[in-house]
């Protein structure tokens, strides 16, 4: 999915343009992608060129989380992960070492549902267990919330925001899930990055450190991602968390 660009700012949010009458599969394609900007207002990347926000899906996972928190502290970088409140539940510990290092805890459901597919009953239960737990945990406000897949009904990122958190998507994004290369992951990355940094904007960067479907996945491909484009892009760019844009 080619990144698109924000050309509003920091906000990009176009309500109005949901009564534009969108085809069955137009909507399923804009209430998918961050890319495609109808729905709703969501945090993607300011126009400052030269930020990098690396953010982390779908953990903790205790297998990979710790190396990469080692990675990070190496090279004194801070990063933002998105957390399913069901791992969380079950790995207080290092949910606190993620807080205890000084990145920025998020909301990604409890279970990873399409929240498209759900209920308003349901969409605030997930959101509201995980931001609890979450809470309980580390003792820090839950501030933001990644959609799980990047649905953006507007019902989504409605609640999000009644419960006073900053509904978060991306602009840079690859296959990193199904990918075995951390190389290609890096190069496919490292071209968004380039071609975004070019259009005077910030960069919102996904990789996955863990997995909805089991929470110890294999994730080698996308840490040796995350190393290399910290290697590549610290001499240059500038890397934050989320909060530094909102
Ligand atoms: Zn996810």
């Amino acid at each position: 999915m080619k990144a698109v660009i924000g050309t509003m700012g920091t906000w990009v949010g176009l309500g109005a343009a949901a009564g534009l009458g969108l085809a069955a599969g137009g909507f399923a394609y804009a209430a998918r992608w961050p890319g495609s900007r109808v729905f709703g207002d969501a945090l993607i990347a300011p126009a400052r060129p030269g930020e990098l926000a690396l953010t982390f899906d779908d953990g903790p996972n205790p297998a990979w989380t710790p190396r990469l928190l080692e990675m990070l502290a190496a090279h004194e970088i801070r990063a933002t992960f998105f957390l399913l409140g069901g791992y969380a539940q079950a790995e207080p510990e290092l949910v606190r070492r993620i807080v205890a290092a000084g990145h920025v805890v998020g909301n990604h459901s409890w279970s990873h549902p399409d929240l498209a597919l759900a209920s308003r009953a349901r969409i605030r239960e997930e959101l509201t267990r995980t931001r609890e737990m979450l809470e309980q945990i580390t003792g820090v406000s839950v501030r933001y919330f990644r959609p799980p897949y990047g649905s953006r009904r507007p019902a989504t990122l409605e609640i999000a925001r009644e419960m006073g958190m900053t509904p978060v998507l991306w602009n840079a994004m690859t296959t990193d899930w199904s990918e075995t290369s951390g190389e290609l992951i890096a190069e496919r990355l490292g071209a968004k990055i380039d071609r975004i940094t070019r259009r005077g904007r910030a960069v919102n960067i996904v990789l996955h450190d863990g997995g909805h479907l089991a929470k110890q996945v294999y994730r080698a491909p996308s840490m040796a991602a995350a190393q290399i484009l910290v290697k590549r892009y610290q001499p240059t760019h500038r890397f934050v968390t989320v909060d530094a844009w909102a």
